[in-house]
């Protein structure tokens, strides 16, 4: 019997009367559909306009309104169905329109090639496929054309770009890593050890209330900062050590346009035998410059961490209006806020504390570390100005980049 036969029938005429049997007559449609459409697709089409006729003709015979196989089988099989039989034949009947998208004109249009005969008294009378070889612009023997205009551009696809976090991230790596520093990464799940004692920062300490730290249990925390990994390198490869610790970190902060719950961090630490504060003032000098632009100045102020002794925050002067906090009109300089100056990152000497902990001798080692926040720096450097759009993943902002 054939499909048409079969379609003009209900399925209790057809003997159809449990589902092993639906299954199987549903498979046999289904194999039918798609081995007439392979046939199309693999004889392929002389030219685009045979191409069009041969889709319309399987479109028609499988996807008509009114005589199409599928009407037929909605009106024969599913209508008619028992009971029992109904909800089977009515899913059935749904998967095997899904796959029948695969016949609309423009997909079989899309999966039929066009081919160039060369005719059979020719060398080799082989069909030229113009889709592979584009070189078929001339049948040889003058008696068929082909439709189409083969010098179009084709389908341009749709390129990715790096992510400006990633890619300010890396830029930032380079630099570091021109300077003969490694690369150092650590959980992202924390023990409260290595987030905060490690680094000195005792039980009363504000930033251990679960106020502001992302806390798993009582032990163990989203780290708040990269700074643990301070403590895990020196303990994983001692003193001299020279890293960089780029990763996320978390907070407890409501989502605006400069917070972020999670955000983006890089640590540096150099730990050698006499290290002092005029070794973080040159790295950081060069670092600002190479990252910032070489007309950049920096500034460095006291400040406080629980990790470093003395601290200090470093600004450099703004690389829009050159520190003049204003253009040449007298406008105030958004980018700096008209101060002249950008606050960038923290920096200070390793408490001796923190060296103890990471297994170093403090008498005999110092060293310097420094803290930054890369979304910030994505920030500052594109003149972006609210956090979020960095993870919302809308295409207009990402293309940018
Ligand atoms: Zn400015």
């Amino acid at each position: 019997m054939t499909i048409e036969e079969k379609v003009s029938r209900t399925i209790a005429e057809l003997g159809v009367t449990d589902p092993q049997a639906v299954e199987a007559l549903f498979a046999e449609v289904r194999a039918a559909m798609e081995s007439e459409r392979q046939v199309l697709v693999s004889r392929g089409a002389a030219s685009s306009t045979e191409r069009e006729k041969a889709a319309k003709v399987l479109r028609d015979r499988w996807l008509a309104r009114k005589n199409g196989l599928l009407a037929h089988i909605d009106e024969k099989w599913l209508k008619p169905a028992s009971k029992e039989l109904k909800p089977l034949v009515g899913r059935k009947f749904n998967e095997l329109r899904q796959t029948s998208a695969l016949l609309e004109i423009e997909a079989l249009i899309r999966a039929i090639p066009v081919r160039a005969k060369v005719s059979a008294s020719d060398a080799g009378s082989m069909d030229v496929s113009i889709a592979a070889t584009g070189q078929a612009l001339s049948t040889p023997t003058g008696t068929e054309s082909v439709d189409g205009d083969l010098t179009l551009p084709g389908y341009r696809q749709r390129l990715g770009s790096i992510h400006p976090i990633t890619r300010v991230q890396r830029e930032i790596e380079d630099i570091f890593l021109g300077l003969g520093y490694s690369i150092e990464t650590g959980p992202e799940v924390e023990t409260a050890y290595y987030n905060f004692d490690a680094l000195n920062i005792p039980a009363t300490h504000p930033a251990r209330d679960d106020m502001d730290s992302l806390y798993v249990d009582a032990e163990t925390v989203l780290r708040t900062h990269t700074s643990p990994v301070q403590i895990r390198a020196l303990r994983k490869h001692g003193a001299p050590l020279f890293i960089l610790a780029p990763g996320k970190a978390y907070r407890r902060d409501n989502p605006d346009a400069t917070h972020s719950p999670m955000f983006h961090q890089v640590e540096g630490l150099a730990v050698d035998t006499d290290i002092t504060f005029a070794d973080l003032k040159g790295t950081l000098d060069f670092f600002c410059r190479k990252f910032f632009g070489e007309k950049v100045r920096t500034s460095f102020h006291p400040s406080y961490f629980p990790f470093t002794e003395p601290s200090g925050e470093v600004s450099i002067s703004c690389f829009v209006c050159d520190g003049a906090g204003s253009d040449a009109l007298g406008r105030s300089c958004r980018t700096c806020k008209a101060s002249g100056w950008i606050e960038v990152m923290g920096c200070g000497m390793i408490h001796p504390e923190v060296l103890v902990h990471g297994g170093v001798d403090p008498e005999r080692y110092s060293g310097w570390a420094f803290g930054l926040g890369i979304d910030r720096f994505a920030m500052v450097k594109y003149d972006i100005h609210d956090i979020q759009l960095f993870f919302q993943s809308d295409m207009r902002f990402l293309e940018q980049f």
